[in-house]
């Protein structure tokens, strides 16, 4: 099962995991999207809003059983200084990337564990490891997200389920367009004199931690580009 598979990360780790030869359920708010991918994939698309409790009851409603959850649906609002901050960007980030985490991994539990062989994965951020100036909305919603499925790991110690967070650095998706609601010209200018990653960078390693055997966990993974050496520090900014 993968949220927010609707563009960037989400889909393109719904197609390796296909690839990898798993039945994939994707879910996003844009239905028509999620389903077209899931046709092409031999999967199933869903309608989900994961800051939504109803959709994610729905969404979940009626799986015989699940084996890895990717928990990816999230992204920015603005980037603004504390002392500004804009409250309804910071409830959004809030809502989505931590609220819709633990809906959607509360929900799933019991099924990962009765699968005999579980694997939530979240995708968190380098967002979550550092701060950096005017992004406290998004690296605070992130750090909570991190800490949450950290726990996790420890409760659910003793119980057939691995724990994966993937926290990549700068990926060229729609991220940025979203974070400067709609403005292209400025998210394309995030991605312009350096190589970010790319989605598939990203689900190449998830297909990766899919595939070790049930006893090996791949607690935490750190991927940037080589031209990122942190959240505040790249080839451009030196
Ligand atoms: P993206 O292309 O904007 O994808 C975000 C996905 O989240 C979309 O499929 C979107 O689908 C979904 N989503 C947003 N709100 C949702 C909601 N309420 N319910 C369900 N789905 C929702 O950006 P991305 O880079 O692939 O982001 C994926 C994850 O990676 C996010 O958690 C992001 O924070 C994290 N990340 C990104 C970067 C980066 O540089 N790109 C770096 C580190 C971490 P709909 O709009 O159709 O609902």
């Amino acid at each position: 099962m993968v949220t927010g598979a609707s563009s960037g990360i989400g889909a393109a780790t719904a197609r390796r995991l296909a690839a990898q030869g798993y039945h994939v359920v994707l879910g996003a708010r844009r239905t028509e999207l999620v389903e077209e991918l899931a046709a092409e994939l031999g999967g199933t698309g869903r309608q989900l809003d994961v800051t939504d409790e109803t959709s994610v009851n729905a969404f979940v409603e009626g799986l015989d059983s699940v084996h890895v959850l990717i928990n990816n649906a999230g992204g920015a609002k603005g980037l603004d200084p504390v002392a500004t901050a804009d409250l309804d960007d910071w409830r959004w980030m809030w809502e989505t990337n931590v609220l819709g985490t633990l809906r959607v991994t509360k929900a799933l539990i019991p099924a990962l564990i009765d699968s005999g062989d579980g694997l939530i994965v979240t995708i968190t951020s380098i967002a979550a490891l550092e701060a950096y100036d005017n992004g406290s909305g998004y690296t605070s919603a992130k750090h909570a997200q991190a800490v949450m499925h950290r726990t996790l790991r420890y409760e659910l110690l003793g119980k057939p389920v691995r724990l994966t967070e993937i926290a990549p650095g700068m990926v060229e998706t729609d991220f940025s367009l979203v974070r400067f609601d709609g403005d292209q010209e400025r998210a394309d200018a995030v991605y312009q004199g350096l190589t970010p990653l790319t989605a598939d960078d990203v689900a190449e390693v998830i297909g990766f931690v899919a595939s070790r055997p049930p006893h090996v966990d791949l607690d935490q993974i750190v991927l940037k580009p080589r031209d990122q050496a942190s959240a505040r520090r790249n080839v451009k900014t030196g």
